[in-house]
């Protein structure tokens, strides 16, 4: 796929470059009709359904609890620390809304300045087209295995499973990451993929799965660094081929950025002869100036700390030195019809630092993997929804409680909260059969639309009172549709005099 003939803003497939769409008609952005989002973006099971396994799971819960409460803590702390914290928060979402107005000119200036600088670029539609041009250009190398960066794009593409099936093998070099795929498991956090492993499973994990591990191997911290630390440094030095993320890329200099708290990126950005990076479309910036400002955000949201310890930039290949053959795939996936939704596109903005994750009080109990896909929490909530179509992914909008602790959080502003509701309202109005709740709002739209009604209405809700017998709600048992309610709410008895009644009573006098 070539940008001209691709689907983001630059116009539709049968008008290739079509400047119509990017200079005279800036507020076009995206395309409804583009491909929806494939990989790991959905699960098998509703979220309702999915969580209520993890409810029961009391380990689960505390390793969860722990965790957020620890980060939440540091990071409120550096926070704190800066005085223009808010407006530096402004000026990131700013960037973000300003650089998605004309997103199809800055890919297009990445791409010239990475091209001018040796790198070459591919544009990949989806899921499965990125997976067959990584999967071509690490046989091309001549590979059988590849080390791996943290990178949320590429498991939302499932490539390792991809790899696999190719007879590729991926190694994650991230150390949670790396938990998480000795264990066999998923992840579930964006930032603390193994949030939902203690040290002790940690360690049982390492015993079980690493070949040349010392069988006295204890669960602290330092002892399971180390035991990492050694498995992965013989598959950083000798594989051809690395795979990365970026978490932005800087359209003026074609420079990439990946920042990370290991060194193990530095590592695989440096070391493989090839180096392969996979970004989802929304990630670039258009300056430098703009990227000082993420450098800034980025950190003190998601690690709690002022600066990030590693952070690796660079620009296509330097005769000699570091990876001489470098490839950039951009990955649309859906993100040109989000781009299309004016309210949803927001969700575009994220740069993945998980705060909102820490904060959410269903994400804190339900853990990661409720969510189905690789975006949890309350980003995911809004994100993979509007990358499938809402369809596919129906019950994430209802996968909160609308708090806005996560609005309050984002470094990038994001109104997580508004977007939930916008994608509740878009299922609903997509809605062809009649459920109890759309009769139970059809009969109150009805009854709230005529005074006669209205006042029957609440005269027949009084006989709630009998219900209720003195106390301050209905009782938990009422008879269906009542108790899809009350068995999890409390409902109100109804009071002894309306608000109408009361007014009419005060203006009698
Ligand atoms: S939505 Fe905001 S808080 Fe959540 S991960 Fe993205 S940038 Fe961070």
């Amino acid at each position: 796929m070539t940008p001209t003939s691709g689907t983001l803003g630059t116009g539709s497939p049968d008008t290739p470059g079509d400047s119509r769409y990017r200079k005279s008609q800036p507020t076009f952005l995206g395309l409804p009709t583009a491909p929806r989002g494939v990989g790991h973006l959905r699960g098998d099971r509703s979220f309702p359904d999915a969580a209520r396994d993890s409810l029961r799971d009391g380990q689960l819960r505390a390793n969860l609890g722990h965790a957020t409460a620890t980060i939440r803590a540091k990071r409120a702390k550096v926070v704190g620390e800066v005085p223009d914290w808010a407006q530096l928060r402004e000026a990131g979402r700013a960037i973000k809304a300003a650089t998605m107005a004309r997103l199809d000119e800055h890919l297009i200036a990445l791409e010239e300045q990475v091209t001018a600088r040796g790198g070459t670029v591919h544009w990949a539609r989806d899921a499965t087209e990125a997976n067959a041009i990584v999967t071509r250009l690490v046989q091309a190398a001549g590979a059988d295995e590849v080390v791996k960066v943290k990178s949320m794009a590429t498991q939302e593409i499932a490539l390792n499973e991809a790899l696999e099936a190719a007879g590729i093998t991926a190694h994650e070099t991230d150390l949670a990451e790396l938990i998480v795929q000795l264990g066999e498991d998923k992840p579930s956090h964006i930032l603390v993929p193994a949030i939902h492993k203690n040290r002790a499973e940690i360690r049982e994990i390492f015993l079980r799965t690493m070949p040349a591990v010392d069988p006295a191997l204890t669960d602290e911290p330092r002892r399971l660094a180390m035991a990492a630390r050694s498995h992965l440094r013989e598959r950083f030095l000798r594989a051809r081929v690395a795979i990365s993320g970026a978490n932005f890329a800087v359209a003026e200099t074609g420079t990439l950025a990946v920042v990370e708290s290991e060194g193990n990126g530095r590592m695989c950005l440096t070391l493989p002869r090839t180096l392969i990076t996979v970004m989802g479309i929304e990630k670039v910036v258009p300056t430098w100036r703009d990227l000082e400002v993420f450098l800034q955000l980025l950190p003190r949201s998601s690690t709690g700390e002022r600066m990030n310890p590693y952070t690796s930039l660079w620009a296509g290949v330097t005769p000699g030195d570091g990876p001489q053959e470098f490839h950039l795939v951009l990955l649309d996936n859906g993100r040109t019809a989000v781009l299309a939704d004016e309210l949803g596109r927001e969700a575009l903005h994220c740069i993945r630092c998980s705060a909102c994750l820490n904060v959410c009080p269903v994400y804190e109990r339900a853990g990661g993997h409720a969510y189905g896909s690789v975006y949890p929490g309350p980003i995911g909530a809004v994100l993979s929804p509007q990358l499938t179509g809402v369809e596919d992914n129906a019950s994430l909008p209802y996968a909160s409680s609308l708090c806005g602790a996560c609005y309050d959080v984002c470094p990038v502003a994001i109104d997580i909260p508004s977007i939930l509701v916008h994608l509740r309202g878009e299922h609903v109005e997509a809605q062809t059969r009649t459920t109890p709740e759309s009769m139970a709002f059809r009969a109150l739209s009805k009854a709230m639309s005529s005074p006669r009604l209205w006042h029957l209405a609440q005269r027949a809700a009084g006989l709630g009172r009998l219900l209720a017998r003195g106390r301050a709600t209905l009782p938990a048992t009422l008879p269906p549709p009542a108790s899809h309610w009350t068995r999890t709410r409390d409902l109100p008895t109804p009071p002894q005099e309306t608000f109408t009644q009361a007014w009419a009573r005060e203006h009698r006098r």
